[in-house]
């Protein structure tokens, strides 16, 4: 199973991070074994001082799928969750000043939590809303239809370079807003104002 991640596909998140908008999605990717399991804390790990969350939107792949045209890639997703795409930050910005690959920041085991899966045909994945709270807080508020490039565009665009395989999940990309946790705190995930998880920090 590839867990795929769309960097910068939110205006607000890119003036918020550098400023430099790319001319296509930025892709990476982490390992499976970086899936927080569900009902599990999400532990700070030592080699970092500085653990951001990023709520984002995530699809699941429901089938293979290699070269997909834009106008077919609905068919190859039925379910859709809501993601926090952990970061270790102060790790991700020696890793780019050196110009070296993200994956210590990115794809360390639990960086990856998603929710449960809901039919797709219950939101109106246009312009679905979706937000994260931080200790009862809004922190991150976003709707898909502020994507740069949307949820069909990224399969086909991904599916060019490889092979999609059932059980692939898709994370879009964080609106602005993303930030610092601490010890203690809770976040809690929302789409259409309805509560999808909560995750516990230690
Ligand atoms: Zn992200």
């Amino acid at each position: 199973m590839k867990i795929i991640c769309i960097g910068k596909n939110y205006h607000s998140h890119i003036l918020e991070y550098d400023g430099i908008i790319p001319d296509e999605p930025l892709i990476f990717m982490k390992a499976d074994s970086s899936i927080l399991r569900k009902g599990f804390p999400f532990y700070i790990p030592e080699f970092t001082k500085n653990v951001h969350y990023e709520v984002e939107v995530v699809i699941k792949i429901n089938k293979v799928g290699k070269h997909i045209q834009v106008e077919h890639a609905h068919r190859y997703y039925d379910e859709i969750g809501l993601g926090i795409d952990f970061t270790a930050r102060d790790v991700q910005k020696e890793l780019k000043n050196d110009g070296y690959p993200w994956e210590k920041s990115k794809s360390f085991d639990n960086a990856a939590f998603v929710s449960d899966f809901f039919p797709k045909e219950d939101f109106d994945l246009n312009q679905m809303n979706f937000s994260l709270k931080q200790n009862g807080e809004e922190v991150q508020k976003g709707n898909t239809k502020d994507l740069m490039v949307g949820i069909d565009e990224l399969i086909a665009f991904v599916s060019t370079y490889f092979t999609l395989k059932k059980g692939d999940i898709i994370y879009t990309g964080t609106p602005e807003g993303v930030g610092p946790v601490a010890e203690g705190d809770i976040l809690t995930g929302f789409l259409e104002g309805k509560e999808v998880f909560d995750v516990k920090i230690k």
